[in-house]
């Protein structure tokens, strides 16, 4: 029987890829990658795959840090550096401004009288002192002010 040269081709079959598997695990900054393997002549193929955003790269637990008077404070948060994002210990993802603890502001004490016609103020939680005009004693704090300059001066 005659045959035309077109019948003795035979189709290359293409390969015959498995299922796949995954040769690099995504995290949530960087792409993963499945590798797929030829069942007939083993070659491979190498498909990147997603971020998977629940898979962390650099995870970090911060513990709670108290406000201090003029310095804010954090709860404790889950935080990864590769996404930037914040979660609770959960996993829940939060805000970083819901982490935040504001500064207390300083709490001052009833204040004592200075020789200086003043009164000084200490905070009772950092020690910190201001010291404010005696709104009745007016123009009594140049004089001791300037003694007092004078004082440092003649020291140094
Ligand atoms: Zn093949
Ligand atoms: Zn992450
Ligand atoms: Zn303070």
């Amino acid at each position: 029987m005659e045959i035309t040269l077109e019948d003795t081709v035979i189709e290359a079959k293409g390969h015959a890829w498995n299922e796949g598997e995954i040769t690099v695990e995504a995290t949530c900054a960087t792409p993963g990658e499945m590798t797929y393997t030829c069942t007939t002549c083993e070659d491979t193929l190498v498909v990147e795959t997603e971020l998977d955003p629940e898979n962390h790269e650099d995870l970090a637990y911060m513990e709670w840090q108290d406000p201090a008077c003029e310095e804010d404070g954090h709860t404790d948060y889950m935080y990864c550096a590769a996404c930037g994002r914040y979660f609770t210990e959960d996993g829940e993802e939060i805000d970083a401004a819901d982490t935040v603890l504001a500064a207390t502001g300083h709490k001052w004490d009833e204040g004592k009288p200075t020789d200086d016609g003043g009164i000084v103020y200490t905070c009772t939680v950092c020690e910190q002192t201001k010291t404010e005009t005696d709104e009745s004693g007016t123009g009594v704090l140049d004089a001791p002010t300037g003694s007092l300059l004078l004082l440092r001066v003649a020291v140094a």
